[in-house]
């Protein structure tokens, strides 16, 4: 297998886009694909400051590397969740790798907003504990941007988690889901603008971009994420990827381009109120989600020590 620009031994073949590259020309094709989705979905201007949630995980390592990489001014955030032994060694391993590329990293703790790390939440909610991580994670990010500065938040989201969230929702036809999920969200109703700049890189893509940049991520998956449905889609998928390459990208690709505007005008708009304990934007009316679950912890304080 050679490489389609150079002719040298290739390291990965990408029959989605019909070629092969060595070890320099796919990471020029890599970046490539972030800059082209940057300015595809409008997500920030050159001279922007970034602000990038890491988790240690390959793909938001790989976009933080990528971002610096492109010349931008990103600055990471960690949130130590309290996830044994997971929360340890991710962090460790952020920390290393912001001090050798020499980029600022924030780390907050969960307790210090919550009083309570994710595993003490999840022995107490009926919910799945990845609905609320998530939303705790996102109350968070939002509330940290705004206290340090940051009018964007970039995560590290790529080709087959959103398409395999596209398929979630369209199977279920989660309207309300489908009129969220575009690369970019802007900045409203108090939020923090949101972006997706590994949308066009695939998971293999991204896995051998942090081979190459000799990334060391935390590769231990969350013990709470198992059985998630999210992974059966991304299965899914690809096996469909398998018979009919480019499929992923043509799914989701299409979905931004003719179809998501569609759910984002017959959405009604969501009438946010502020939170009455903390003024987060909520639709609820009273508190917020994340005030709710604080309360909740708070008062059976017995379970969660
Ligand atoms: Fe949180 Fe679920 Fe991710 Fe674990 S897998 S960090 S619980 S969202
Ligand atoms: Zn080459
Ligand atoms: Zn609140």
């Amino acid at each position: 297998m050679k490489c389609t620009v150079c002719g040298q031994e290739a390291i990965i073949k990408l029959p989605s886009h019909h070629s092969a590259f060595c070890e320099k020309h796919f990471k020029k094709f890599f970046l490539r694909r972030v800059d082209k989705a940057i300015r595809r979905y409008r997500m920030f201007h050159r001279n922007a400051r970034l602000l990038v949630a890491v988790s240690g995980g390959k793909d938001s390592m790989v976009l933080w590397s990528s971002l610096l990489a492109l010349g931008y001014d990103a600055e990471g955030i960690f949130i130590e969740l309290g996830i044994e032994p997971n929360s340890k060694s991710a962090m460790a391993k952020v920390e290393k790798f912001a001090a050798s590329r020499n980029a600022t990293l924030h780390i907050v703790d969960i307790r210090d907003y919550l009083g309570a790390t994710i595993a003490d939440v999840s022995r107490k909610i009926n919910k799945t504990t990845c609905s609320v991580c998530g939303m705790v994670k996102r109350y968070i990010l939002d509330r940290e941007a705004k206290k340090l500065g940051f009018s964007i938040i970039a995560t590290g989201h790529n080709l087959d988690d959103e398409a395999a969230t596209l398929l979630g929702n369209t199977l279920h036809w989660q309207e309300g889901y489908l009129s969220r999920q575009f690369p970019t969200l802007e900045e409203e109703f108090g939020f923090v603008r949101k972006v997706k700049p590994l949308i066009l890189c695939a998971e293999k893509e991204t896995l051998t971009y942090a081979i190459i940049e000799g990334i060391d991520y935390d590769s231990e998956r969350c013990p709470f994420s198992r059985g998630a449905t999210s992974q059966f889609y991304k299965h899914t998928l690809n096996l469909i990827e398998h018979e009919m390459p480019g499929t992923k990208s043509y799914f989701i690709g299409e979905f931004f381009k003719r179809i998501s505007g569609h759910f984002h005008k017959s959405s009604e708009p969501s009438k946010l109120v502020p939170c009455e304990i903390c003024g987060y934007p909520t639709s609820a009316g009273g508190k917020c989600a994340f005030c709710r679950l604080k309360e909740r912890i708070t008062t059976n304080l017995d379970i969660v020590k």
